[in-house]
C-alpha cells in the first residue's frame, strides 16, 4: 500500500518559495510505487500534477487534487560504441548533478546545460535549452508510465514532438504519462557547441582541440551565475516568457519602428525575439510590485522578494504582458506553468 501525505506545503517544492497546500502528495521511488498510485486515483476524474524540483511552477493557490511526485534515482550506462556512450538516468535524477557526472566522465553533449534547475524527468518534457543547445539534440528515447494503465511505453525522439520549451507532454498527450528514465546518446569524442556568443567571445583565443567539456561546463556556469538569481536567495522559476517568435513580415513592420531591436533569424523563416529585451524597453527592468518584481540583471525573470503569493507574482507578470503588448504588439507567452 501506497503511502500519501494529505494538506502537505509545497514550499519546498517549488524554486519561487511560495506557500502552498496540495490536498495528496505521494511521491514515487519506482515504477512498483507507481503502479500502485495508478490504482488509487483516477487521472480522468482526479485532479493531478507530476512535479520534479518544482523550478518552472507558479502556484497561484492550493492545489486541490494529487501532487505526484518523481524521486526516481539511478545513473547507468546502457550501451557503449566507439564514438557514443548512451546514459540511462532516472527522472528524479537532479538535472544539474546529472550533468556534472557526464562532464566529470569526460563525454560531451550536455555541457551547454550545466547548472539547469529541475529533474531529468522534466527536461524532455520541457525540451530544455540554454546555450544553443536544447536537450533534444541528444535524447535518444524516454521511458513512461501511463496514469490510466500503468503500463510502461517508450517515447523516441520524433514520439517526443520536441519544439521550443514543447513537447508532447505538454500537448496531446499532457497529464496522461509519468517519465520513469531518460536516455541520452553522448560523444566520447566531444564535439563541442560554442556558437553562442558568449561562449564564443570567452573560447576565441583557445584552439578547439585544448578546450574540454569541463572548461565549457565551468563557463556556463560562471555565466549563469553572473546573470540569474539563485532560486535559494530569490525565490525564481527563471524565464518567465518564452522568447517570442513572429511572421518576417510583421518583424519587417517592427525594426523599422525599433531598429535596434535585436533578433535571431530562425531556420524555418520565422523571427525570434529576446522576451528579455521587450520587457525591458517597455520600462519593467528591475520594478517592483508588492513583494514580487522584475529581476534588474535579467528582466526575463520574475522574483519573489520574500512574502509574495502566487497572485502577486502572476498580476505582475500580466501587467508585464499588458505592457510589451501595447508597446510592440507582441504577446508574450508564459513557459512557467500557472496553477
Ligand atoms: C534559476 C532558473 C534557471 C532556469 N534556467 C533554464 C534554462 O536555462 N533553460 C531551460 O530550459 N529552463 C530553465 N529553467 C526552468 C526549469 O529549470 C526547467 O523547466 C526544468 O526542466 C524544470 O524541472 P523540474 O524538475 O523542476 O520540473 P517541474 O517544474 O517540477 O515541472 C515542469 C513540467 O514538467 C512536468 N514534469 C516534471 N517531472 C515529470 C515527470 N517525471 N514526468 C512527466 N512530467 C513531468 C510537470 O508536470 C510540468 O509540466 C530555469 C529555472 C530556474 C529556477
Amino acid at each position: 500500500m501506497i503511502q500519501f501525505s494529505e494538506n502537505i506545503s509545497l514550499k519546498e517544492y517549488n524554486t519561487f518559495g511560495l506557500e502552498a497546500k496540495a490536498r495528496y502528495f505521494v511521491s514515487v521511488s519506482d515504477y512498483d510505487a507507481l503502479k500502485s498510485v495508478v490504482k488509487s486515483f483516477d487521472p480522468g476524474e482526479n485532479r493531478h500534477l507530476i512535479i520534479g524540483g518544482g523550478s518552472n511552477l507558479l502556484f497561484t493557490k492550493d492545489f486541490d487534487g494529487w501532487i505526484l511526485h518523481s524521486d526516481i534515482k539511478g545513473i547507468e550506462v546502457t550501451e557503449e560504441t566507439d564514438e557514443y556512450v548512451f546514459v540511462k538516468a532516472g527522472s528524479g535524477e537532479n538535472w544539474s548533478d546529472f550533468v556534472d557526472y557526464t562532464v566529470e566522465q569526460g563525454w560531451g553533449g550536455l555541457e551547454n546545460l550545466s547548472l539547469i534547475p529541475g529533474t531529468v524527468g522534466a527536461a524532455p518534457v520541457q525540451n530544455i535549452g540554454a546555450y544553443g543547445l536544447e536537450q533534444k539534440e541528444v535524447f535518444v528515447h524516454l521511458e513512461a508510465c501511463n496514469l490510466i494503465t500503468g503500463k510502461i511505453c517508450h517515447f523516441n525522439k520524433l514520439e517526443c514532438d520536441f519544439g521550443y520549451r514543447n513537447s508532447i507532454f505538454k500537448g496531446a498527450e499532457k497529464g496522461k504519462w509519468f517519465v520513469l528514465n531518460v536516455t541520452y546518446r553522448l560523444e566520447k569524442h566531444p564535439r563541442l557547441r560554442l556558437d553562442y556568443k558568449p561562449l564564443l567571445e570567452l573560447f576565441s583565443n583557445i584552439p578547439k582541440e585544448k578546450i574540454t567539456v569541463k572548461a565549457v561546463s565551468n563557463a556556463v556556469k560562471s555565466i549563469r551565475r553572473s546573470k540569474l538569481p539563485e532560486p535559494k536567495e530569490l525565490g525564481n522559476a527563471g524565464s518567465f516568457f518564452k522568447n517570442p517568435v513572429i511572421l518576417p513580415g510583421i518583424f519587417s513592420l517592427l525594426q523599422q519602428q525599433f531598429p535596434e531591436m535585436p533578433f535571431y533569424a530562425l531556420e524555418n523563416g520565422l523571427v525570434k525575439i529576446p522576451a528579455g529585451w521587450l520587457i525591458e524597453q517597455a520600462g519593467w527592468k528591475g520594478k517592483r510590485m508588492g513583494h514580487a518584481g522584475v529581476h534588474d540583471r535579467q528582466a526575463l525573470v520574475i522574483v519573489n522578494y520574500g512574502g509574495a503569493t502566487g497572485k502577486e507574482i502572476l498580476a505582475l507578470a500580466e501587467a508585464v504582458q499588458k505592457e510589451v503588448l501595447r508597446k510592440f504588439n507582441i504577446a508574450l507567452e508564459p513557459e512557467v506553468l500557472i496553477l
